[in-house]
């Protein structure tokens, strides 16, 4: 049985309400709710991305004494761009979720292209927004290459994060999250209720495998 639920959504604050109200309660702006119908797929379904239970565990967490933990035991990677390491706080830390924001044109897509191309790590570089062959043009503009770059273009979360876990990537970079679309949501890509699940399944997929995510 799959649930269907409908929800409205404020475009401004992302505040979510089970009825339609012209003024936001919560940040005042009007006439900016938006109706989303989230569909939930059945329960077992979750299990169909495989990058779920294939661990023993099924990649969850158990729970450890404070005192068992060793605090400094976290290597982070540092990028060849001394600048975005002194923004990371010194590198990227295994299993972190970074967003990268700024206005189209700015350079956000140049910028990563570049880190995966320098990483010197296995690197898995996701493109919702370019064809393979753009992204190819893109790196040969910045003279560099690197063989443990890989190139993907997928919008689905479920299929390129099951990519992710056989490829094992040290670093996985998304272009971008207002492309992909979660098969458990029925909202179109760049909604708010589209945006929040593909976050979610990125920040779970981030922490359980350490694989960090720009
Ligand atoms: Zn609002």
């Amino acid at each position: 049985m799959s649930k269907v639920k409908k929800v409205f959504l404020c475009n401004n604050c992302g505040v979510s309400s089970p009825k339609w109200m012209g003024r936001c309660t919560s940040c005042g702006s009007w006439n900016s709710f938006v109706e989303e119908v989230i569909f939930r797929g059945p329960p077992g379904e979750e299990k169909q991305a495989s990058w779920r239970d294939s661990d023993q565990h099924g990649g969850q967490a158990q729970p450890i004494s404070i005192e068992e933990i060793q605090s400094g035991q976290t290597q982070r990677v540092a990028t060849s761009d001394p600048e975005l390491n002194r923004v990371l706080g010194g590198g990227i830390v295994p299993g972190s979720l970074v967003l990268i924001g700024g206005q189209p044109g700015i350079g956000k897509s140049t910028l990563l292209l570049q880190v995966a191309l320098d990483a010197g790590i296995r690197v898995l570089y996701v493109s919702g927004e370019e064809s393979e062959e753009q992204i190819k043009m893109r790196a040969e503009r910045l003279s560099r290459s690197n063989s443990q770059c890989f190139i993907l273009t997928e919008t689905n979360t479920t299929r390129l994060l099951n990519h992710a876990k056989k490829l094992e990537p040290g670093l996985l970079i998304i272009d971008s999250i207002q492309t992909l679309s979660s098969p458990y949501i029925e909202s179109t890509p760049g909604s708010i209720s589209q945006v929040r699940e593909c976050a979610g399944e990125l920040q779970r997929f981030a922490k359980e495998t350490h694989i960090p995510i720009f």
